[in-house]
């Protein structure tokens, strides 16, 4: 299993927070407006991804959760 990183866009409020932290720099702030009007983050080539999860320690509306990968037994 890879590094998931899974977008509850209804939450976002395009505060680009995440977009900045993101080491990979595989986040960005997207183009379709959630029904509140935010422009939803949006993932990039989510093989890139490393698990770190600090786009989901910074996000303060709670709009991400990291599932990393699993390794080894
Ligand atoms: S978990 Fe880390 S590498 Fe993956 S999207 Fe979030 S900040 Fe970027
Ligand atoms: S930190 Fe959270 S609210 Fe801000 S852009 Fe990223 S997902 Fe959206």
């Amino acid at each position: 299993m890879k590094n998931i990183v899974k977008i509850h866009t209804e939450r976002c409020k395009s505060c680009g927070l995440c977009v900045h932290v993101c080491p990979q720099k595989i986040l960005h702030i997207g183009e379709i407006a959630n029904s509140k009007g935010y422009y939803a983050v949006e993932i990039q080539d989510q093989d890139r991804c490393k698990g770190c999860a600090f786009c989901a320690l910074i996000c303060p509306d709670l709009a991400l959760d990291v599932y990393r990968e699993e390794k080894g037994e």
